[in-house]
């Protein structure tokens, strides 16, 4: 870790607040996605860093974006509303990550880049209404439950190939490809599980036609590696870029 002198001690330890803390954590990330690339014989070139930002202060986010990080996910929709407003003039790419209710549709249409978290077919049709009437079309992700939590949203993998085939219907609605959380678990068999379902399910949209150019968003600080290895295209990645976050997932994900 960096000493700061500019940073209050308490967050200096572990929270990257400098634009040269932000370097070279996202140098230490970089530095490990190729690593990863390479152990499993792929180009890092085709692996997409999307930074989590979620719960990281405007103020800490300008310099995380001076120091190079011009996209960030969030996964709640007034959070990343707030913060594309008052950070409007850096033009940040933002995706949207977490699961919406389709009461939010009309916001994720003005502002959002992406949504990776689509996940029923009544969202698609808020969100696609939302978009026409904004002129607009989005990037989505459909996101898959690969790993049978049930504290976890998206589809069934069962019901995937389904599901795409009906959103192909909403032109507004862009598919590129498959979201998901792995099992929260240290047992890394049951991870790569996870990941391997999410590529069957993608090559089969693939022969199909209904997922887009078949991209995997999968992997997030405690599991991107393995991701990489299990083929994933877009690794999600907060607490190793901007360190610890002081709220459990469990505010961001239903409880059982
Ligand atoms: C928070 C979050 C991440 C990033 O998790 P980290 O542990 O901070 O890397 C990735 N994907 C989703 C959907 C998230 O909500």
């Amino acid at each position: 870790m960096s000493e700061s002198t500019s940073n209050p001690p308490s967050s200096a330890a572990a929270t990257a607040s400098s634009v040269e803390d932000f370097r070279a954590k996202l140098s230490a990330v970089r530095a490990r996605l190729e690593a990863a690339a390479q152990r499993a014989g792929r180009e890092a070139s085709e692996i997409r860093l999307l930074p989590v930002s979620k719960t990281v202060p405007e103020e800490r986010l300008r310099n995380a974006f001076e120091a190079g990080v011009h996209e960030m996910g969030e996964n709640k929709v007034q959070e990343a509303k707030r913060k594309s407003e008052n950070l409007a003039e850096l033009g940040i790419r933002w995706a949207l990550i977490g699961h919406l209710q389709s009461n939010k549709a009309k916001d994720v249409a003005r502002f959002a880049d992406e949504f990776q978290a689509l996940d029923s077919l009544h969202l698609a049709q808020a969100l696609d209404r939302r978009l026409q009437t904004a002129g607009r079309q989005l990037d989505v992700y459909v996101q898959v439950n690969s790993s049978g939590e049930e504290s976890k949203f998206g589809l069934e993998p069962g019901e995937v190939a389904g599901f795409l085939r009906e959103v192909a219907a909403f032109d507004s609605l862009r598919v590129r490809g498959l979201m998901t959380l792995a099992a929260h678990t240290d047992d890394r068999d049951r991870i790569r599980e996870c990941f391997r379902i999410m590529r069957e399910l993608r090559d089969a949209g693939i022969q199909e036609g209904t997922v887009g150019d078949g991209q995997l968003s999968m992997g997030m600080s405690g599991d991107f590696e393995l991701a990489i290895e299990g083929g994933s295209t877009c690794v999600r990645v907060g607490q190793a870029i901007f360190g610890a976050r002081q709220y459990p997932d469990s505010t961001y994900w239903p409880g059982n």
